[in-house]
């Protein structure tokens, strides 16, 4: 889990010191507790998370696609989606409500309703505001926020994801910049908000790029067919002279036309340290998954993070077509999502 964390609290007060530190923390906590309200509605219907960027005022939660039942709907469920959205806000006022009450019922005269609300010399007020605050900004209608959520979820029930996701991107850039500006003229606390939502607007833009590049390229767009292979019969020498010449890290074994196992450049390495020269054949491994050229750059993906392995054939009629690698799918995916990005600003100015 990565924390992203601004130290903007700690300048409000001027002073730094423990009680700095706690009010950090309590916003920090009161931001935790508000992700995990999403992050539990959203395994409660099958979405595995696997981790969450936290920002001062937002989560950004990346789902493990691989784990996920059924992949990326066409559609979103915009009924589903706006249940997700909504636990969170309401999970920080209910915690906003629970910390009132029991700042009240505590009887130490301390008043909810005095400013500044969020200070560091009046711990229990500050829980009270800090999830207050979050319950409200975070209906902001700015994606990611859940209010942006909601927009996109509304959105989306005539339009696909992406397109969705963009207008509501747009609008919610057009109300981060209103932030940041007024941020300027009045409280700089605004400016950060502004900041805040625009680069998480940015994290989950370039998260849907990629998303869409993943769905929608085949693998015949981006497989290498230029590769060396190896022969079963070839010798762990002359295999090894083949690797030193090819910038390959693996290499598809063929006989004759056809595929019979997969070797990297550390299997000959690790079986002539341990047994000296041998054949190829002994050493390959037989079991791997093909591909063929209409699958999609995610379902190679899966493959190769599922069975661990480097390299991925691509077949068609038995007869090997081309080879997709780890590294050439990762150097292909940055390629195409930044030509895409082009494309799309051309297209639309
Ligand atoms: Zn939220």
């Amino acid at each position: 889990m990565f924390i992203f964390w601004t130290d903007y609290a700690v300048n409000r007060q001027n002073a730094s010191g423990p009680r700095d530190l706690a009010l950090v923390g309590i916003i920090l906590a009161c931001v935790s507790a508000h992700e995990c309200g999403h992050m539990f509605a959203a395994r409660r219907v099958g979405m595995v998370p696997k981790a969450v960027i936290l920002l001062p005022l937002t989560g950004v939660a990346l789902y493990d696609e691989s784990r996920t039942e059924r992949p990326q709907p066409a559609l979103l469920l915009w009924k589903r989606e706006i249940r997700l959205a909504l636990v969170g806000p309401l999970v920080s006022l209910a915690l906003a409500c629970l910390s009132a009450a029991v700042v009240t019922a505590s009887g130490r005269g301390i008043e909810l309703w005095k400013w500044p609300f969020l200070q560091a010399a009046n711990l229990p007020r500050s829980v009270v505001w800090a999830n207050l605050y979050l319950a409200v900004l975070n209906l902001m209608p700015a994606y990611p926020l859940d209010g942006g959520r909601i927009l996109r979820a509304y959105f989306s029930r005539t339009l696909d994801v992406s397109s969705a996701t963009r207008r509501a991107v747009s609008i919610s850039n057009a109300i981060a910049m209103v932030l940041m500006l007024a941020g300027l003229f009045s409280d700089n606390w605004l400016t950060m908000v502004g900041v805040i939502v625009f680069s998480a607007a940015q994290l989950e833009e370039r998260a849907l790029v990629f998303q869409s590049v993943l769905d929608n390229v085949r693998l015949e767009e981006v497989m290498l067919t230029d590769f060396a292979t190896l022969s079963p019969a070839d010798t762990l020498e002359d295999a090894l002279q083949k690797a030193v010449h090819s910038l390959q890290d693996d290499f598809p074994v063929v006989r004759g036309m056809d595929m019979v196992g997969i070797i990297s450049k550390q299997n000959i390495l690790d079986a002539l340290r341990a047994e000296g020269n041998g054949y190829v054949q002994a050493v390959m491994n037989k079991i791997f998954e093909v591909s063929v050229r209409q699958d999609s750059l995610g379902s190679a993906f899966r493959k190769l993070t599922a069975r661990n392995s480097s390299v991925i054939p691509v077949v068609e009629d038995q007869r090997l077509i081309g080879i997709v690698t780890l590294q050439n799918l990762m150097h292909s995916m940055t390629l195409l999502a930044e030509s895409r990005k082009l494309r799309r600003d051309e297209a639309e100015p």
